[in-house]
C-alpha cells in the first residue's frame, strides 16, 4: 500500500506534544508492579514514557514497519505485530500485586471497535487511558438526558467508570487530523454497574431502544423487538418506566428493569 494511503487507513497521526503524552500516562500512573498494553504505539510518543514507568509493556501495532522500528528503539518493550480489534485482552493476567493497564491513542476509524473489544474483556483489565475522536469520547462518557447518550454510553458505563479527562487539539499531532480528540480515563468495575440476568438480552433491548431514538420507548421497542405495543407497554409499566419516554432519558438501572420485564 502506498505510504500516504496506509497512513490514512491506519489513522497515523502522531502525537508531538510531550506534555500531553505525559498527562495521558499520568491518568493511569503506571508503576513497576504493573503490566501496560499499549494500543497503536506508532512512532513511540507514549511508548518511551510507558517503558520508563511500567514493569512490563506490551505494544500492539498493526504496521509492521513501525513495529520493527519500535523494537530497535525500545528493546524492553514487547512489540507485537497484532490487530488491536481482535487481540485476546481477556487472557491478560495481572502481575502479582500489580494491575493491567491499557493506554493508547486509538486510530479513529476503528476506535469504537477497539473500545468494544476492551470493554468485552471484562475484569481482565483494571484501568485505561484512551484517546479517541472527541465526538466519540463524549458519547462514551455522556450521562442520560442528552443527545450524546446512547448505546455506546450504556455498554461502556455498564462495565466502567468513565471520565472525559483531557481534550486534545488537532495541532498536537503530525499530521494534524481533521477532528478534535479527547482522552477517556476508564476504571473497570469489578461487577457490572447493574445486576443483569441476561447481558445479551440487555444489549438487544438497549440497541432496539436507541435504533429509533426519536420515537417514544414503546414504539421503538415494539418495532425493534418485534413485539406488540401492548406487551411493551405492560412490561414498561411493571418496570416503573413510562413507555412515553425516549431512550435517551433512561438510566442503566431502568434499562435493566425493563429488560427483566421484557424477558
Ligand atoms: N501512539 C502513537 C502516538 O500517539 O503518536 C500513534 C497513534 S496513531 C493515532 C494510531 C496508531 O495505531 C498507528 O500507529 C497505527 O498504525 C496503529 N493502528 C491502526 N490500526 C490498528 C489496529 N487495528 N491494531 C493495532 N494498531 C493499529
Amino acid at each position: 500500500m502506498p505510504s500516504e494511503n496506509k497512513r490514512r487507513a491506519l489513522g497515523q497521526h502522531f502525537l508531538r506534544d510531550g506534555a500531553i503524552a505525559r498527562a495521558i500516562v499520568d491518568l493511569v500512573a503506571p508503576t513497576p508492579a504493573d503490566l501496560v498494553v499499549e494500543i497503536g504505539p506508532g512512532d513511540g510518543a507514549l511508548t518511551g514514557i510507558l517503558a520508563g514507568r511500567a514493569g512490563r509493556v506490551v505494544a500492539l501495532e498493526v504496521d509492521r514497519a513501525l513495529g520493527a522500528a519500535l523494537r530497535a528503539r525500545f528493546p524492553s518493550v514487547e512489540v507485537l505485530d497484532a490487530d488491536a480489534r481482535t487481540w485476546d485482552y481477556a487472557g491478560l493476567v495481572a502481575p502479582s500485586g500489580g494491575r493491567v493497564l491499557i493506554v493508547g491513542n486509538l486510530p479513529y476509524s476503528v476506535g469504537k471497535l477497539i473500545l468494544a473489544a476492551l470493554v468485552g474483556a471484562g475484569r481482565a483489565i483494571n484501568e485505561m487511558a484512551l484517546m479517541l475522536q472527541r465526538e466519540v469520547a463524549e458519547r462514551v462518557a455522556a450521562p442520560p438526558g442528552g443527545k450524546t447518550y446512547g448505546s455506546l454510553s450504556v455498554f461502556t458505563q455498564l462495565h466502567c467508570d468513565v471520565r472525559l479527562a483531557l481534550r486534545v487539539p488537532a495541532g498536537a499531532f503530525r499530521p494534524p487530523p481533521k477532528v478534535e480528540s479527547a482522552v477517556l480515563h476508564l476504571r473497570v468495575l469489578r461487577e457490572p454497574r447493574v445486576a443483569l440476568a441476561d447481558e445479551r438480552r440487555f444489549e438487544t433491548v438497549v440497541r432496539a431502544a436507541f435504533a429509533q431514538r426519536r420515537k417514544v420507548l414503546a414504539n421503538a421497542l415494539g418495532a425493534g423487538l418485534g413485539l406488540p405495543l401492548e406487551v411493551v407497554r405492560r412490561a414498561a409499566g411493571l418496570a416503573g418506566v413510562d413507555p412515553g419516554r425516549r431512550a435517551e432519558t433512561l438510566s442503566l438501572q431502568e434499562f435493566a428493569d425493563l429488560t427483566a420485564r421484557l424477558s
